[in-house]
C-alpha cells in the first residue's frame, strides 16, 4: 500500500497547490453549489454539456485540501466524457472511498482517483472527497442548484 500512500500525498499536494479547471464559467449550462457543513467545504461547479458530453467543467470556492484536490481530479477525469461515463465513474469512486473497491484491481479506470482510496478509513473525510462528485451528480441528473452532504 506504500505506492498508494505516495500517490495520495503527490495528488493531494499537487492538486491543492495548483487545482485544475479552477475558475468561474460565465456561459455554463449548469451551475450548482455543493456544501459539506461537517468540514465547511463549499464549492460552485460549472458544467457545459453538448450532445450528452461534458465539454467543459470548472469549479471555484474553498475547502480543505482533500475536497479541493478531489474536485480538481474529478474535473480532469470527467472532462470530455459522456454523462453516462461520468455517472459510472461517480459510482466507482463512491465504492472506492467507502472501501468497497480495490483501486489496484482496476487501476486503469481509477488513475489518480486511486489516491483517494485511503480516506475510506476516515468517514468524515469521505464527505470531503465525494462532495464534488455529489455536486456533479446533481448537475447532471437534476435541476437542483444546491447540494449538501448532510
Ligand atoms: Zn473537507
Amino acid at each position: 500500500m506504500t505506492a498508494l500512500r505516495e500517490l495520495y500525498q503527490e495528488v493531494i499536494l499537487d492538486h491543492n497547490k495548483s487545482p485544475r479547471n479552477y475558475r468561474r464559467m460565465e456561459d455554463a449550462d449548469r451551475k450548482i453549489d455543493g456544501y459539506n457543513p461537517l468540514c465547511g467545504d463549499h464549492f460552485t461547479l460549472f458544467v457545459k454539456i453538448d450532445k450528452g458530453i461534458i465539454v467543459d467543467i470548472s469549479f471555484d470556492g474553498a475547502g480543505c485540501a482533500i475536497s479541493k484536490a478531489s474536485a480538481s481530479v474529478m474535473s480532469a477525469a470527467v472532462k470530455g466524457k459522456t454523462i453516462e461515463e461520468a455517472e459510472k465513474l461517480f459510482k466507482k469512486f463512491h465504492s472506492l472511498v467507502k472501501g468497497e473497491a480495490d483501486p489496484l484491481e482496476d487501476f486503469e479506470t481509477f488513475g489518480k482517483l486511486a489516491a483517494f482510496s485511503g480516506v475510506s478509513e476516515y468517514p468524515a473525510r469521505v464527505k470531503c472527497a465525494t462532495l464534488a462528485w455529489h455536486t456533479l451528480h446533481s448537475a447532471l441528473t437534476s435541476k437542483e442548484f444546491r447540494v449538501s452532504t448532510e
